[in-house]
């Protein structure tokens, strides 16, 4: 599939939940929250026939987010369905990791395991910081130990990539960026800074917070040296990649979405929220009901997959968040 600027669509992120296990405040800052109802949730045969069709228009890789997805029931059971379906080349996951090393059905068996025999080729682990504090302040939820397991235990599994998403902001990671970059080289991880990007409350987002990439860079070339960068190093997503020669050219990646002004131009997602809307951008207004056609009676693929071209064609040039962006919905309700 193809839109109207060039962008050749190849990759769904599907969002299966919006609930959660921790309250980070950048992304769903009120502590009490108001989970959508079950039935206003896409069922896993739901959004399996989604991804079916969708890999029929040559969709090939799909990354399942949330809220936390690993929170989900049945979860398991929903990947190793995925796994089955012709086409699609790449699944991965994107998870706080606070239940990578759990054990949901015994038998000294971890999560990160079985979803490595899922077929799960990709683990991105949100961790912002290495200190316990700053970890319990900015997810409400004093997890941290339990993170780290995840990532030993995510390690062990042996998925093909493991990714490290830390969110920028001041104060609190102005002076963690140098040990996060130790800390992914130790452990042979690959290490993205995101910059904070507007899908939460005002005052979360206030300007005192948002630290932009290229500022991330400079505070770690002043310890580290000049980072070069590596524009021929890609991983299917909007990161920028610089290495550090001085540390054994350990790569980093800047996801600058507010700063970067070319951040769109290779964008080749869909999203897909876990109460059935189809939005052709992160940072756009638009979304388009896909749970009322799919619970319509009869319904056919084709009426489906026309429905994908129909949002595809309306994927916008780039996102809205330079221009006042007011989010409509939370990043948990979208799926980050
Ligand atoms: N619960 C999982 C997790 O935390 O990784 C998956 C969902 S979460 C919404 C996906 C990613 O979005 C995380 O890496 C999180 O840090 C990031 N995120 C959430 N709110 C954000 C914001 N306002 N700006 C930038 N990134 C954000
Ligand atoms: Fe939950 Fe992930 Fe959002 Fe944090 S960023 S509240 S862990 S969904």
């Amino acid at each position: 599939m193809e839109d109207a600027y060039g962008h050749q669509i190849a990759y769904l992120r599907v969002s299966i939940t919006d609930r959660c296990n921790e309250r980070c405040h950048y992304c769903m800052p009120d502590e009490v929250q108001e989970w959508l109802p079950r039935e206003g949730i896409l069922s896993y045969e739901e959004i399996l026939r989604v991804i079916r069709v969708g890999a029929g228009l040559g969709i090939r890789k799909v990354r399942i987010t949330g809220g936390e997805p690993l929170t989900r029931r049945d979860v398991l059971t929903f990947f190793r369905e995925l796994q089955s379906i012709e086409g699609i080349e790449d699944i991965g996951v994107s998870t706080n990791g606070t239940l990578l090393a759990s054990e949901p059905e015994g038998e000294g068996i971890s999560m990160a395991q079985h979803l490595v025999d899922a077929g799960v080729r990709t683990a991105n682990i949100s961790l912002d910081t290495l200190d316990r504090e700053i970890y319990h302040r900015t997810t409400g939820r004093d997890y941290f130990d339990r993170v780290l397991r995840g990532i030993e235990a995510s390690r062990a599994a042996g998925f093909e990539k493991i990714k490290l998403n830390t969110v920028l902001m001041k104060e609190s990671s102005e002076d963690q960026l140098v040990p996060m970059v130790r800390f992914a080289k130790e452990r042979d991880l690959l290490l993205r800074f995101i910059e904070l990007m507007p899908v939460s409350t005002q005052d979360v987002l206030h300007e005192d917070r948002f630290l932009a990439a290229n500022t991330a860079r400079r505070i770690l070339e002043e310890s580290l040296g000049p980072a070069k960068p590596r524009p021929d190093f890609k991983t299917n997503g909007p990161a920028s990649y610089y290495e550090f020669p001085s540390m054994d050219g350990q790569l980093v990646g800047f996801i600058g979405a507010m700063t970067n002004l070319h951040f769109c131009e290779t964008c080749n997602k869909l999203r897909l929220t876990c109460d059935g809307k189809l939005r052709p951008c992160l940072g756009s207004y638009l979304e388009f009901d896909l749970k009322e056609v799919l619970r319509r009676p009869g319904v056919s693929d084709a009426e489906i997959a026309h429905f994908f071209k129909h949002v595809v064609d309306r994927k916008p040039k780039e996102h809205d968040f330079r221009n006042d962006y007011a989010p409509n919905r939370k990043m948990i309700a979208i799926g980050g």
